[in-house]
């Protein structure tokens, strides 16, 4: 005999309708999240101080992995430092584990980056250029950083403004003057490098700092300087790049294969990032980069 009968089929009906609604309702939770209409934190309160709420239901993996800074490999790694179980939900955090996750965000969200110099990376044609365009457009008080490069300009780039088109031979004198904060061979072609005094003076001065290079060039940086806060540039998919990158026409496409490869294993190195931003209008983009150079007045 079964102990345990089946319910009737009106309530299994009810039952699976009303799981259909609390998916849907966590849905919603976390588009807010990731669209910055909500905080995280603003979720957990709820969660916690009402148990039978969307928020109470979801679980903590998938509140971090909607955190727009947040990536699934570093989400993990937070779960697995503050010993929450990859199962649980916000409302069944205990105690100490509630003060920490809130904590951690805190620190995540509240857009305070610990240093004002940033570094934007990310991979070939996902729009850096327009991001730092828009920010150099307008914040025109944060400094941006213009590389020495070896390559020839393109129609339209100005000396100076866009890069400071240098010959191999004034780009080997930098190098042997330590002229340069970093440099890097990109694309198996030209040479690109950052220019270091005119970082210094302006960190300096106060100024809060951009720099928009590649993703050795971002190592390099924060190997020089540990306190620069690395930012990834993400395309909302690679289908997107690799249309951004075909329909740009500034490159053949021997040149454009060579730019996708790069962009393929740039991408895999997203989760060594600070922080990662998508592009998918660049306006938001750029509002986002700067709200990560936002400076806590308590830094020295
Ligand atoms: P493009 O030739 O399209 O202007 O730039 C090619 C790549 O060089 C981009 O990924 C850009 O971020 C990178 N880049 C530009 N300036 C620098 C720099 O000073 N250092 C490094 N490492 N990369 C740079």
């Amino acid at each position: 005999m079964n102990p345990r009968p089946d319910p009737p089929e009106v309530d299994r009906v009810a039952a699976s309708r009303a799981a259909v609604a609390a998916r849907r309702a966590r849905a919603a939770v976390k588009h807010d999240i990731a669209t910055h209409s909500r905080t995280a934190r603003d979720v957990l309160d709820t969660a916690w101080t009402n148990p039978g709420s969307a928020e109470a239901g979801l679980r903590v993996r998938e509140l971090l992995t909607s955190v727009p800074t947040l990536g699934p490999v570093r989400a993990a790694k937070v779960m697995t430092e503050l010993g929450i179980a990859e199962s649980k939900r916000a409302a069944g955090l205990g105690t100490r584990q509630r003060s920490e996750l809130w904590n951690y965000l805190q620190g995540r969200e509240g857009g305070i980056a610990p240093g004002r110099l940033v570094v934007l990376a990310g991979p070939t044609a996902v729009g850096k250029g327009s991001v730092s365009a828009y920010i150099r457009e307008k914040y025109p008080e944060i400094h941006l950083s213009v590389s020495a490069t070896t390559r020839p300009p393109r129609t339209g780039e100005i000396d100076g403004v866009h890069y400071f088109f240098v010959s191999d031979a004034e780009f080997d004198r930098m190098i042997s003057a330590h002229e340069l904060l970093e440099w890097a061979v990109v694309h198996n072609s030209y040479r690109y490098g950052t220019p270091r005094p005119s970082i210094d003076a302006a960190l300096e001065a106060g100024k809060r700092v951009l720099l928009e290079i590649d993703l050795q060039g971002a190592r390099n940086v924060k190997a020089e300087l540990p306190s620069a806060v690395l930012v990834f540039l993400l395309p909302p998919s690679w289908e997107e790049l690799v249309r951004r990158l075909t329909t740009r026409g500034t490159e053949d496409p021997a040149d454009q294969a060579r730019r996708l490869e790069t962009a393929r294993v740039e991408l895999a190195a997203q989760d060594e990032f600070d922080y990662r931003v998508v592009n998918t209008e660049v306006g938001q983009a750029a509002r986002e980069v700067v709200e990560l150079m936002a400076v806590p007045s308590h830094r020295p």
